[in-house]
This record gives C-alpha cells, structure tokens and sequence, in this order.
C-alpha cells in the first residue's frame, strides 16, 4: 500500500531572477525599479517599484510587493541558480522522478541566459548535465546500467518542430487520455558531456538562425530540452524536461498588428494560462489527497482528468511528467530591473505569484 504522507520538498517551487541592468540601459535614462530580499526565510521578497504618471502628471510610485520561495537578484551566477533548482531536480531524477524546469518572462529577461548560457557562462542545462554523468557514473546507479536519452524541439503555433532535424515537423499522437507523444523526432543517446554540448549548441543556432533579436523565432516558440533515462529494457526510469517558454509579452493585447502576430499571441496567451491554470489544479489536487481519509500520495491519475491539460499542445506533451506523486517542478520567473520594463516585470510576478503554492 501507499506510505503515509510526508512533508518534503514542495512540489511546485517558485522563484524569481532579477537579471542586471546592463550599460546601454543605463545610458538609456532607464532606472532600476527593483528590489529584493533574498533571505529565504519566512520567504524571498521582489519590491517593485512601479513608476506612475497620474493625471495632473505628477510622477509618484506604487511599490508592490511578493513573496516567492525563492529570490535570485542581480548578482547571481547560473551557478548559484542551479545549486537552488536544477541541482535538486537532478536528485530526484535518480528517484525515478518526473521533473520540469520552465523559464517564464518577457523577451530579453534572461531565460535563455540561464537555462543555455552564453559563450563564456554555463547554462543551467550544462550543470544539471555534468551532474546527472556524475550520479551515472556512480557505482550505485552504474549497477542499473540507465541509459540518457536526449530530445529537443520547440512547439510555435500548436506545432512541434524538431531543433535536432533542421525544424522538421513532428507528429503527435494523443491518447485517450489527452496526453499527446511525439512521433518520429530525433533522438540521441548520450553518454558523454561533449556529445552533449555538440548537440545542445546545433538545437540552439537553429532556432536562433535567420532573425533579428527582437522578432526572433526563440521569442516566439517554447524550447524544450528533454533527457530521459532508460532502463536496459527500455523502459522509462525518469524523465526531466526545461522548457525555455516563449516571450510573455507575445501573449499581451498588442493592438493593431498583422494577423500572423495575433494568431501567434493568442496561441502563446492560450499556452500560458494553460500552464498557470494546470499548475494551479495540481495544487489543488495535492491538498485534497491529502485530507483525512483520503488516499494519500499526491495526485493520481485517477484525479487528473479535472486538470486542463488539453488546452495545449505545451501542456498535453508536459502532462505525464505533471501528474503523479513523483512528479517535481521549477518555476523561475526572470524580470528585467529597468524602468521601461515595469508593466511585463509586474505582469510576470503577478502570473508568478498565480502559480506558487502558499
Ligand atoms: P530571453 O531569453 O528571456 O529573451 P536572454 O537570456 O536572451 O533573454 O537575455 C537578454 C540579454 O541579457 C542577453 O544578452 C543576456 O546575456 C543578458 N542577461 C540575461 N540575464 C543575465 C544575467 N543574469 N546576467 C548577465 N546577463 C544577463
Ligand atoms: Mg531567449
């Protein structure tokens, strides 16, 4: 039978990186609008300052407060990050765990930053990597003989591309249940960090190649990066996905723009509500199976048709590694400090503030 429930690791942690101001923005009459607390108890705090120009322009400042389980400022390496985030989700993938690390903001906040680094910083990705050779080379997971399996793709307009087949499409097949697989998409077996790295680097300069910063594809599609470890019979030990999530400004009313650009919004609006309003049923579902005299063990599958996982392709494909009591996600949220920059950065911590638990 099921083990009573036991207080561990939450579930579904949220935090929040500040990213630095950088020196054009300071040439730029751009200020920093944000503070932060990083202690981390009771709990992390972001302040932002909201600069307001009332009717009788008159400038003055709404401060707004939130509390995260985590707050990362502008002095913080990816690193530090990974030590708070990816390093645990790794430890739990060695529990046969289903674990998500999603980077949610505005373009330009950071999320790739952390999650692929640059030329000359590591990204999230590239620690959790070294970390998951190391267990594998450990000798008492050695004994189990998991095999990595790595998959990367982007979905943009409901569709999934492949990152490692030049952006060929890939086919999906939903179950009864409303969990879509991928059909047909490469797949490599990794067994060293430089096959990874290699393989990282191709995925990441398709999907960057042929646009400008601003209007880039990666603005505008969700990235996901998907190790799975193997039993030798092929069966699935563990799976752990970071999804680097399309702008959230994409998802924002932006007016009188082309309708390719509406369809785009809209379906990114549509991916992001799914995803808060999914996190948020789990959630709930936790803290029922937790009653008295309930079945105890996290949400069962049982449960799951109350989540809204079909909204979306991102959350259909995300589903299986949502439900179930070994089940673990990370949330960090990335603002820009600048001035011109306040309405997205308030817009994240609210959608933020939406999705954590307490
Ligand atoms: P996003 O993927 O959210 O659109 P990026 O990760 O591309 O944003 O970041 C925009 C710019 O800011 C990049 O030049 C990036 O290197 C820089 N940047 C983002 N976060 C940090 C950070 N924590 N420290 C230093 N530079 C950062
Ligand atoms: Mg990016």
């Amino acid at each position: 039978g099921d083990q009573p429930a036991r207080r561990r690791t939450p579930k579904i942690q949220v935090c929040i990186r500040k990213r630095p101001i950088d020196a054009r923005e300071m040439s730029n009459k751009n200020f920093d609008i944000v503070t932060t607390a990083t202690e981390r108890f009771p709990y992390a705090h972001v302040y932002i300052h909201e600069p307001k120009v009332s009717v009788d322009m008159t400038r003055g400042v709404n401060t707004h407060k939130f509390m995260f389980d985590n707050v990362f400022d502008d002095t913080s390496t990816n690193e530090q990050v990974h030590a708070e985030t990816t390093a645990g989700l790794v430890r739990n993938l060695f529990r046969g765990g289903r674990v998500t690390l999603f980077a949610y903001g505005q373009t330009g906040s950071g999320k790739t930053h952390t999650i692929f680094g640059t030329k000359s910083t590591p990204g999230i990705y590239e620690y959790a990597c070294r970390d998951i050779f190391e267990h594998l080379a450990s000798p008492a997971i050695a004994r189990k003989q998991l095999a990595l399996h790595v998959a990367f793709f982007e979905i943009y307009g409901g569709r999934v591309f492949d990152l490692f087949s030049d952006r060929r499409r890939i086919q999906l097949l939903e179950d009864s249940r409303g969990s879509v697989q991928l059909v047909g998409h490469a797949e490599y077996r990794v067994e060293t960090m430089a096959e990874m790295l290699s393989l990282v680097k191709l995925g990441s300069e398709l999907r960057t190649t042929g646009t400008t910063e601003a209007n880039s594809q990666s603005s505008r599609s969700h990235a996901i990066i998907r190790m799975e470890l193997r039993a030798p019979d092929g069966s699935l030990y563990a799976k752990f996905s970071l999804v680097d999530l399309a702008g959230s400004e994409r998802g924002a009313d932006t007016g009188n723009i082309s309708r390719q650009a509406r369809m785009e919004g809209s379906e990114i609006n549509k991916s992001l509500l799914a995803l808060k309003e999914c996190i948020r049923a789990l959630h709930r579902q936790t803290t029922l199976s937790l009653a008295p005299g309930q079945h105890a063990g996290g949400a069962s599958d049982a449960h799951a048709g109350h989540i809204p996982f079909r909204a979306s392709k991102l959350t259909q494909i995300l589903r299986d590694s949502f439900i179930g009591r070994r089940s673990q996600t990370v949330m960090i949220a990335m603002i820009s400090p600048v001035s011109a920059s306040a309405e997205h950065s308030l817009n994240t911590l609210r959608y933020a503030d939406r999705v954590k638990e307490f």
